[in-house]
């Protein structure tokens, strides 16, 4: 490993082996043992990085590829990394793909500080809408959830029992870095349970078994908390029996249900339909 100066400010550490224990680490970052034992995942490609960065999140590392070397952008990344008291690496397309494993990878990751909200600092307000998702099992799913969640502009994501990892590269994948915009809360069942009693809103949950079309409900000027089922079973009975409401989505056909990710957002632009317009966001 060598050191050097990029136009960045602050130094550089070049990194050419798979060996480097700084790799090694960031390697092990792939499992969740070591996420969790780091506190740490990964998030790849500038633009998310850039974003993460402006939204106040904690790096750790910086990587980037050489051929990256002399990009503007790239170099202000660096910098502020640097000034966030983190490691700046400039590494190998081998050393890259080591840790993306992708033939292609993209030219800067970033190494994060992982983040959960407490379920007590969840207060929500009136039009507020926060996603609660039942033992979620699939990475693309709660990915494709959380990056529908900042699309409608709902509130974040409430994980209850055992789900899978909202860090996991898959996850942060399909996100598309709405991981860096939307709160996540992990909680347990009983906790959530607990929890809910205090809810100043509307909780309504989505159930095959549901007697009420989730078009007939009027979300409007209340916080709702939408209850979304695991994969396989469902909602469990007495999550079930917690919502206000148990909604259902009118399918035709032979499907028997629609995908988690899917039905989520079928009820959140409904959820959301009189908040969202055309105008111009910016
Ligand atoms: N075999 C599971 C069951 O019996 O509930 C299917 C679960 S489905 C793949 C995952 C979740 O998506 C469900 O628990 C529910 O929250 C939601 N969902 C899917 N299709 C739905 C529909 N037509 N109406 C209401 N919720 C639906």
């Amino acid at each position: 490993m060598s050191e050097h100066r990029t136009g960045a400010p602050g130094r550089v550490k070049e990194v050419t082996s798979l060996a480097n224990p700084l790799v090694k680490d960031i390697k092990a970052l792939a499992l969740k043992k070591f996420r969790d034992q780091q506190n740490a995942f990964i998030a790849e490609g500038l633009k998310l990085v850039i974003d993460a960065l402006d939204l106040g999140w904690t790096i750790k590392t910086l990587i980037f590829a050489k051929s990256a070397l002399g990009n503007q952008a790239v170099e202000k990344v660096a910098s502020r990394t640097v000034a966030a008291s983190g490691d700046v690496l400039e590494v190998s397309e081998k050393v890259l793909s080591a840790i993306t494993r992708r033939d292609n990878p993209q030219a800067v990751v970033g190494v994060f500080s992982q983040k959960y909200l407490p379920l007590k600092d969840v207060r929500p307000k009136n039009g507020d809408v926060w996603v609660a998702l039942d033992r979620v099992r699939d990475p693309g799913n709660l990915g494709t959830v959380m990056r529908t969640v900042d699309a409608v502009g709902a509130k974040g994501v409430i994980l209850i029992g055992d789900t899978t990892d909202p860090f996991a590269v898959e996850t942060v994948r399909a996100t598309m870095g709405s991981v860096f915009a939307v709160p996540v809360v992990k909680t347990t069942p009983d906790a959530f349970l607990v929890w809910r009693k205090g809810f100043p809103g509307l909780v309504a949950g989505t159930h095959l078994k549901g007697a009420v079309d989730y078009r007939s409900v009027d979300f409007s000027n209340k916080p709702v908390l939408l209850l979304m089922g695991n994969e396989q079973q469902g909602l469990p009975d007495d999550l079930a029996a917690s919502c206000d409401r148990l909604l259902r989505i009118p399918q035709a056909g032979r499907a028997d249900s629609l995908n988690l990710a899917v039905a989520t957002g079928v009820m959140l632009f409904e959820i959301r339909r009189g908040a969202l317009t055309l105008e111009d966001r910016s």
